[in-house]
Order: C-alpha cells, then sequence, then structure tokens
C-alpha cells in the first residue's frame, strides 16, 4: 500500500524557484517575488548523511540512526531522517521517497508526532519484472483501461 502524504512547499514564478519549507516571501526576489503552493513528488536522492549513534533523550529509542540531507526532485535540499535501510546501506546518490512516519512520542500520555520521512525506492519489483521479460517466462495481459 502506498502510503499518502503532501510535501508542500513554495514556487516562486519570479525567479522560477521552488523552496521547502513553505515560505510566504521569496527569499531571492523578496518583493518582486509571486510566490504559490507547490506539491513536491517526494522523490530524491541522498545528497549527504551523517549516522548518529547517540540521540537525544526524545530519540534514544532510535539509535542509531540516519540523517540525511536529501536533494528533492524539484531543487530544494530537505534534512530529514532516513528510514527502513541499515546506516551500512546508505550511500550518497541513493534514490529515496518521502513516506510518513511516526517522528517521536512525548510522555506517559504519549503525545505522538507524525511527519515524513524518507525511504529508499525500492525498485527490487521492477529488475524481477524485466528479468521475467528478457527471460520470456511471462506474457503480459491486455490492460484495458
Ligand atoms: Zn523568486
Amino acid at each position: 500500500m502506498k502510503e499518502r502524504y503532501r510535501l508542500l512547499g513554495t514556487y516562486c514564478e519570479n525567479c522560477k524557484t521552488s523552496f521547502f519549507p513553505p515560505r510566504k516571501i521569496c527569499p531571492k526576489c523578496r518583493r518582486k517575488g509571486k510566490t504559490r503552493q507547490i506539491e513536491f513528488s517526494g522523490r530524491g536522492r541522498v545528497f549527504s548523511y551523517t549516522v548518529i549513534n547517540v540521540g537525544s533523550k526524545t530519540f534514544e529509542n532510535y539509535t542509531p540512526y540516519i540523517i540525511g540531507l536529501i536533494e528533492l526532485e524539484e531543487g530544494p535540499r530537505v534534512m530529514s531522517q532516513i528510514v527502513d535501510c541499515k546506516p551500512e546501506e546508505v550511500y550518497i546518490g541513493m534514490k529515496v521517497e518521502a513516506c510518513f512516519r511516526k517522528l517521536f512520542e512525548q510522555g506517559d500520555n504519549g503525545i505522538i508526532s507524525y511527519g515524513f520521512k524518507f525511504r529508499p525506492v525500492d525498485d527490487s519489483w521492477k529488475e524481477y519484472y524485466e528479468k521475467l521479460l528478457a527471460d520470456k517466462k511471462i506474457k503480459i495481459a491486455q490492460r484495458i483501461n
């Protein structure tokens, strides 16, 4: 099941630049800028990352964890946790996508914060599918829309 989320930012019509997090005024054009809200695809690549072995008290249950600087397809860079992979599996340039996850839990009455994190784009099914096609082991049924 594909998780739904909305990763919103700002696009400036004047300088054709996207920003994250959203801003009211374009930091480049100031008053000349014409900004509107955009929704990012959520896909991007790992630009840089660091593995955190000792977390703050809030995050201590989650160590070690990976904090990455993600370059979104649309340009802006986002600092976020990378989940669903081990620290030794992350690499610069790895394709990732946004997903909606629990950020942290606060106190005993358990206020839970949710937000987006990034996970590796799993293209393994594609490789498998392409191999099957190449081996002519399957026939593709016609799809009627
Ligand atoms: Zn601008």
